[in-house]
């Protein structure tokens, strides 16, 4: 699973957006803290397009995310793997987790696991399925514990609230926690900067890592971004995506919402101004666990903003 690593380094993040439509600003605000972490800590910062679901994708869609992304400057250190063309990787992972008696194929359904609350403890499907799905054996007592950089101390029984996880499906198609983990590891990330949407798959990927016997990275879940109603932003009308043509104002309201002095981002007239001054300002401490946020910005362009102490009430 080495093979194709990149030397490591002290600090190296990455973005990952699924190409399922157009770049949105709850994407946007996670592309850009994930940049800021990275640049603040000197380290390297890499898209991945995890176009892994193609019922689920829009064609085109990858290009005009990583042109949006270009329009707000913020461009992979490597050129962007896409992990429709890794199918190897996943499958080398699966087959040592199969010879390690940690994977096992299964053919039930959702519907044959609804009355058990869709949580997998033990097979049983009613019919044998040509194509299996394939699941990581969930050991009973699998409490997994992390820090993360910004929500404070997470745990999760994943046997009880996840139960054995899917790898692959059975239509063939990479589950998430598969790729995401073998992909995190192949390309040598340290630090997973993403949307707190993910904080609950964390501990599946861990547990995922240990069983195939890779390193943890660090991990730090950004707020979510919520429309006036506390709906997340992706799953409401005012996931509108982002103009890059108009770059400014969308990166300043990013820049406030990450807990930021507005004065850094106002007087900056490009693009790649913007860019230099935030990162020499940035400070991670000030970034806030929680928001609410009405994401319709003021006449002046200010964002309403109220937040939590920075890791004050973790969950
Ligand atoms: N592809 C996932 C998404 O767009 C993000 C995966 C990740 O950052 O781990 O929601």
């Amino acid at each position: 699973m080495s093979a194709s690593a990149p030397a490591p380094v002290a600090y190296r993040g990455r973005f990952a957006p699924s190409p399922t439509g157009p770049l949105h600003f709850g994407s946007l605000l996670a592309a850009f803290g994930s940049w800021l972490l990275a640049r603040h800590a000197g380290g390297e910062w890499l898209v991945r397009i995890e176009d892994l679901d193609p019922p689920r994708e829009v064609p085109g869609a990858a290009e005009r995310q990583l042109a949006a992304l270009a329009g707000f400057g913020l461009v992979s250190d490597r050129a962007p793997v896409r992990q429709s063309e890794r199918h190897a990787l996943y499958q080398a992972a699966l087959d040592r987790l199969l010879d390690a008696g940690a994977a096992f194929p299964c053919p039930c359904s959702r519907s044959e696991l609804a009355a058990q609350a869709g949580i997998h403890r033990r097979c049983v499907a009613t019919i044998l399925r040509a194509r299996p799905g394939y699941r990581l054996r969930v050991p009973d007592a699998a409490t997994v514990a992390f820090e993360d950089g910004l929500q404070g101390r997470i745990e999760q029984d994943v046997a009880r609230d996840v139960g054995d996880f899917v790898l692959r499906r059975a239509d063939g198609y990479w589950a998430y926690q598969m790729a995401v983990v073998v992909d995190d590891a192949v390309q040598g990330i340290t630090d997973v900067v993403r949307g707190a949407d993910l904080l609950d798959s964390t501990p599946r990927q861990i547990l995922l890592q240990r069983a195939l016997g890779l390193p943890t990275p660090r991990y730090l879940h950004l707020p979510l971004v919520l429309d006036a109603d506390g709906r997340k932003l992706s799953k409401s009308s005012a996931a509108l995506p982002v103009d890059p043509a108009d770059p400014l104002p969308a990166l300043r309201r990013c820049w406030s919402l990450l807990g930021q002095a507005p004065a850094v981002s106002k007087g900056a007239a490009t693009i790649g101004d913007l860019l230099h001054r935030t990162v020499n300002h940035f400070d991670p401490a000030l970034m806030p666990a929680r928001l609410n946020f009405h994401p319709h910005p003021t006449t002046t362009g200010e964002v309403t903003l109220s937040h939590a102490v920075p890791g004050g009430d973790a969950p």
